[in-house]
């Protein structure tokens, strides 16, 4: 990675302010899924036992700069502090008198955590006063929360553009992950793209046709792919508007020798609920009132075979209403056969949201090379641009010692 590391400074007696990404979801005041918490903790402890002191930061859901009780970082620092196995503080405030004088008793080896930085709309805003304010807690800045990258933020920006900026752990393995398929993939490279929609994602298809030997295309995206190529599609979730789009990554993909896979028989239902009415049909064969809610076997073989010689494949986007139990064979098989796969040695990349959960319904996350922790953020990066939370942090070639 061309960005430093906490690895390129000396912690001790230091004090480190690290932007987290501990957005995870509460249920009646509790953590119902520490994933997030738990990804963060290698940078968290490497600091802690380099006797560093530790003031962690985050934001957490939308509360769009008001404080929203139900939004408090509590439970998390809870949490955390159960997996650190010592008590962690939360301030009541990420700035203010109370906070200042809470940061200016620490000592060298603990960790504190800051109240949820959205509670301020200065945060979003990537307000400048905002910004000077966190930064003067520190000496040094991580960034460890590759999710909120894409954000120009005070705590993802506008401070780390006043102190000496570093890559957190997971920082570092995300930009790795993501930017050794981009920048040099062992080939064949292979990408497998579902979900929704075609206008999510048609810069990260533009970017990836030019990058890629094959395509495999499913989810409600390929609809706008089949219309793209005359088929129709019933009542099928489509963007009319996205269909030239469709057709020049058809005709690039052809101009580039590219393999492009499109689902030749689906999964259509009466209606996309629970226990509606359903089969398979060929691709060419939607009937008017129905609608695509998966791949179909066939399909599936295709895609399949068309992925076998890959030594690295990249997917993005579940293949059907995977919500939707009876809709999920395809999303399933195509996990099951990536951890499989990697089991051979391939190195397999899983991006979104929703692919992750299904991964993670299917207990096969761990299977797989690398799975990414930022939905959006992982998808601007694959569109090839530049996040700004990386940009500004410090580059490889530049002098190493911090506060320089
Ligand atoms: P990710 O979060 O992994 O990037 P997306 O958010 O792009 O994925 O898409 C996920 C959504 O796509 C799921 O809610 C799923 O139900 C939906 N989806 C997949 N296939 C279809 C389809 N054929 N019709 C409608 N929606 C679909
Ligand atoms: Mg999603």
């Amino acid at each position: 990675m061309d960005k430093q590391t906490v690895r390129d400074f000396d912690p001790s007696g230091r004090r480190v302010f690290v932007r987290v990404d501990f957005n995870v979801p509460l249920e009646d005041g509790k953590v119902t899924d520490d994933t997030r918490i738990r990804a963060a903790l290698p940078t968290i402890k490497y600091l802690l036992d380099r006797n560093a002191i530790v003031i962690l930061a985050s934001h957490l859901g939308r509360p769009k700069g008001k404080v929203v009780e139900s939004m408090r970082l509590r439970p998390v620092a809870e949490r955390l502090g159960q997996l650190l196995g010592r008590q962690v503080r939360v301030t009541g405030d990420a700035i203010g008198v109370g906070t200042t004088d809470a940061l200016a008793r620490m000592k060298p080896g603990q960790v504190i955590l800051l109240e949820n930085l959205r509670f301020h709309p200065e945060e979003e805003a990537n307000d400048p006063e905002f910004a000077k304010t966190l930064a003067s807690y520190a000496d040094v800045y991580v960034n460890d929360a590759f999710g909120t990258a894409h954000r120009a933020h005070a705590s993802t920006v506008g401070m780390a553009e006043l102190l000496p900026a570093y890559a957190g752990f997971l920082m570092e393995r995300e930009i790795n992950a993501l930017s050794s398929l981009i920048e040099n993939p062992e080939r064949p490279f292979a990408a497998v793209l579902g979900g929704a929609k075609v206008s999510d994602k048609v810069k990260v298809l533009e970017n990836l046709v030019s990058k890629c030997d094959t395509f495999c295309v499913g989810g409600g995206m390929a609809n706008t792919f089949l219309v793209a190529k005359g088929y129709t599609v019933g009542k099928s979730l489509l963007e009319q508007d996205r269909v030239e789009d469709a057709k020049r990554i058809l005709a690039d993909a052809e101009a580039r020798g590219v393999t492009f896979v499109l689902p030749t028989d689906v999964v259509v239902a009466k209606e996309v609920t629970r226990g509606a009415e359903h089969k398979v049909v060929p691709a060419s064969k939607v009937p008017n009132s129905w609608s695509i809610v998966d791949a179909g076997p066939a399909t599936m073989r295709a895609f399949e075979e068309a992925l076998q010689p890959a030594r690295t494949v990249l997917w993005n986007g579940p293949l059907g209403v995977f919500e939707i139990p009876t809709f999920g064979d395809g999303t399933r098989a195509m996990a099951r056969f990536l951890a499989g796969r990697a089991e051979e040695g391939v190195t397999t990349v899983v991006g979104g949201g929703d692919s992750v959960a299904a991964l993670d319904q299917l207990g096969l996350a761990e299977k797989m090379t690398h799975v990414s922790t930022g939905g959006g953020a992982s998808l601007e990066f694959l569109e090839g641009i530049t996040l700004p939370g990386v940009a500004v942090l410090r580059d490889r070639d530049q002098a190493t010692e911090a506060g320089a």
